[in-house]
């Protein structure tokens, strides 16, 4: 089986701007993954990427997808179970067992936030929301409910309050918060969201509550899942990265929503773009070390 120099896994916004710039740097590179990323499928209306306001998500994916097309860049649409340092390469295993090679890796997977209840994927981008930063401003002046099963999720929903309209925070954390007067708190467990094109109610045991817009705030699941070892960032949850991307196991770098908050393209398009220059030059010091 050939090896590649650069295996990106992962073929949204980062992994997709990782493989650009270590094929311009002429790199064998393979991009491994759902051709289409779930979130951006989801994303009727992009409006703070420079230079194509108002794009879906699917469109401005398949722009950039074709954009690398156009380099020797090959395509592999399944997802990778686990990536190994091997030693002397870094193995990624495929849903079949076969191992693929690779003497970089660059990890761009995104997140993804584990369970969730009954209607919240489905109106995932039409009312629900999973980024206060990203969404709150849609919400101005609209009722909005912020479901928080974190830490964080209290001063998520302060934001929220401040810039969308009348807030109510549905308390799952599992300690008593204090959010002032304006935030109606509930104590209770949700067990669905429901609505016709978009999210309009949340559903109790014994009552339901109507909003415009529904924020569910938790962790999202430990990066370190995919790739045994890596060193995860003080939040226990996304990749530990340095400035030039790479992550505590040489060789493998981490770009995009992996990384951390705020999730945004733009973000993950310039970590991708740092990914995939970095790991072109590893793996060019590694040719002529071996030299
Ligand atoms: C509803 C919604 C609206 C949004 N609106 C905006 C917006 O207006 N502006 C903005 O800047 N951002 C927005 N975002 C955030 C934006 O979508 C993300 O920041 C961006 O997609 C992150 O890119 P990424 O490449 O890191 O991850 P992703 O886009 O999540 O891509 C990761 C890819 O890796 C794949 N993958 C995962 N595991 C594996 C595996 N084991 N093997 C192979 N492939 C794998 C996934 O299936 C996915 O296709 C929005 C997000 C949502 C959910």
């Amino acid at each position: 089986m050939s090896r590649y120099d650069v295996v990106v896994v992962g073929a949204g916004p980062a992994g997709l701007s990782a493989a650009l710039n270590a094929a311009i740097r002429h790199k064998s590179v393979l991009v491994i993954g759902p051709v289409m990323s779930e979130k951006l499928r989801r994303t009727a209306r992009i409006d703070n990427y420079l230079g194509m306001p108002g794009c879906s998500g699917e469109a401005m994916l398949t722009q950039f997808r074709d954009q690398v097309a156009e380099l020797p860049v090959e395509f592999l649409e399944e997802r990778i179970q686990t990536i190994y340092d091997m030693g002397d390469f870094i193995g990624l295993l495929r849903e079949n067992g076969e191992i693929l090679e690779a003497q970089a890796v660059i990890v761009a997977t995104g997140i993804s936030f584990g369970n969730t209840i009954p209607g919240e994927r489905r109106f995932l981008g039409r009312g629900v929301s999973a980024c206060a930063t990203c969404d709150a401003a849609l919400y101005r002046g609209k009722a909005v409910i912020v479901v928080g099963y974190n830490a964080h999720s209290a001063e998520d929903a302060r934001f929220i309050s401040e810039v969308a309209g009348r807030t109510t925070f549905i308390n799952r954390t599992g300690r008593p918060v204090q959010l002032g007067d304006t935030i109606r708190v509930i104590e209770d467990k949700p067990i669905a969201v429901e609505g016709d094109a978009a999210a309009e109610r949340l559903i109790f045991k014994d009552f339901t509550l109507e909003a415009d817009g529904f924020f569910f705030v938790r962790d999202a699941v430990k990066s370190d899942e995919l790739v045994p070892g890596l060193r995860l960032s003080d939040d226990g949850i996304h990749a530990a990265v340095e400035r030039d991307m790479s992550t505590n196991l040489p060789g493998i770098y981490a770009c995009g929503d992996i990384t951390g908050k705020p999730y945004q393209i733009a973000i993950a398009v310039g970590q991708g773009q740092l990914a995939g220059l970095s790991a072109a030059e590893y793996v060019t010091k590694r040719a002529a070390s071996h030299r």
